[in-house]
């Protein structure tokens, strides 16, 4: 039988209503054997996530400060959802061994682990599921990186015979025994790893948005929700600055061709997104506009220089690449014309040396002519489908001219999977929209 591996985020879990939605969600399909919970996150807007909460419990314990109260707080918010589930069960042990450990070790990764840990205890026991702990499968070298190898062989011997388990996300432990967890959001890596350790058909991982939209709801109103997505494009606008999965959830999935599809919790009649291989079978989908997003970032500034003839001097690039690289600084892009260079880089990065950078441009290369522009927005239109259709390029340049927004960098990869243009930062927003009805909003018409 295949499985399918449940993540379910912290606002999924953050009260005993959630936890029922939950409930609800694994039992309705047989295949959710396997099923990995975030620690309770935020029930409203100012409420403060059960991470955090024990990470301040530590950050006391290590400062020598009774933390008593504060651990009674984090006790509550559990026994809360116990009692409010009407479950016959307790954590007054654990608590009991949390507080003596953090007397003895306030070890930060161990506070935050408990968080995911006795979440996994309510909803194995709310489920009648098996429970099978982080610290035993998920394993560690002595630096913190993830032993991937070991992990997948150590999660298939604990769950032999076992026809289910709840596997809380974010820790696991070292090869020397210390509990050590993910960076921030790591329940998202656990539970690819345990996706690629059960060879699930799909990793779903549930949170409280219907999957990834096209573009940012900030900038636009009500954008459409990405049905289909490839790893590749996915990275190009995580790049970007769209906030998605944990970066590190990509791979355990990945190398084992295993889907991705992002739920909500909340409408669980969404079809959410799905995150595929580039040989995935495309025409399942419904939904398919030319791009698939659009994400961008402001705060770069780009470099500009002219120099009669520069085509013909050799390691004209060269010699101001390798100013930047002995200034540690790294570029974005730097398309360029016969006479012209520009470099597009962070602005922050370039800011406290800039007069040295120029200075030392000035040296290398002797130019005709050098300048910084600050206040560059770049934006990425992304999509797989660019490839194979004409004129994209063509149309996001009308849709920029009939707002007037002067575009002053263009660069498209060799992949022909995105296009980037750099605008200035005030016109930022303006351009994402008219992106967006260009390709969007006109392809529904
Ligand atoms: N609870 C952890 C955090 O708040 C991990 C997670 O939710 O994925 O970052």
């Amino acid at each position: 039988m295949s499985y399918k591996v449940v993540k379910f985020g912290g606002s999924s879990l953050a009260d005993a209503n959630q936890f029922r939605k939950v409930a609800a969600i694994i039992k309705s399909d047989d295949k959710r054997r396997f099923v990995v919970p975030s620690a309770p996150g935020k029930r409203f807007s100012d409420d403060i996530k059960v991470t955090d909460m024990l990470y301040k419990c530590c950050e006391l314990a290590g400062s020598g400060v009774d933390f008593t109260e504060q651990l009674a707080l984090i006790k509550e918010r559990y026994n809360g959802i116990i009692s409010d589930l009407g479950m016959d069960f307790s954590l007054e042990d654990e608590f009991d061994t949390i507080a003596k450990e953090l007397k003895a070790r306030p070890a930060k990764d161990y506070a935050a682990s408990r968080g995911e840990y006795l979440n996994g205890k309510v909803l194995a026991n709310y489920l009648g599921f098996n429970f099978v702990d982080a610290a035993d499968v998920i394993i560690f070298d002595t630096k913190g990186i993830l032993l991937l190898d070991e992990t997948v062989k150590a999660v298939r011997e604990r769950i032999k015979g076992l026809d289910n388990a709840v596997i809380p996300g974010f820790y696991g432990r070292t090869t020397e025994g210390y509990i050590k967890t993910f960076s921030r959001g790591g329940s998202d890596v656990t539970g690819s790893i345990i996706a690629n350790a059960v060879r699930a058909e799909i990793y779903e991982n549930w949170t409280d948005v219907s999957g990834f939209l096209v573009a940012d709801p900030r900038i636009v109103e009500k954008p459409d929700v990405i049905e289909t997505i490839t790893y590749r494009e996915l990275r190009e606008l995580a790049y970007m600055g769209a906030s998605v999965l944990h970066e590190d959830a990509i791979f355990p999935v990945r190398s084992a061709g295993i889907p991705i599809n992002i739920r909500n919790t909340n409408a669980p009649e969404d079809p959410g997104t799905m995150i595929v291989s580039n040989d995935y079978d495309f025409s399942k989908e419904s939904l398919a506009h030319t791009i698939t997003g659009i994400a961008g970032r402001k705060g770069f500034s780009t470099i500009n220089i002219e120099k009669a003839m520069m085509n013909n001097e050799k390691g004209f690039c060269m010699k101001v690449l390798k100013v930047l690289y002995d200034n540690d600084l790294s570029f974005e892009h730097m398309p360029s014309g016969i006479d012209t260079m520009s470099i597009t880089l962070d602005s922050a990065q370039l800011e406290p040396i800039r007069d040295k950078v120029v200075a030392e441009i000035r040296k290398a290369v002797e130019p005709d002519h050098i300048e910084i522009e600050d206040g560059i927005a770049t934006i990425a239109v992304v999509g797989r489908r660019m490839k194979n259709t004409r004129g994209t390029v063509a149309r996001i340049f009308a849709a920029m001219a009939h707002a007037r927004i002067n575009v002053k960098l263009i660069d498209q990869g060799s992949s022909e999977l995105n296009v980037i243009i750099g605008v200035s930062e005030s016109d930022f927003a303006e351009a994402i929209r008219r992106i967006y009805d260009m390709f969007i909003n006109s392809e529904k018409e």
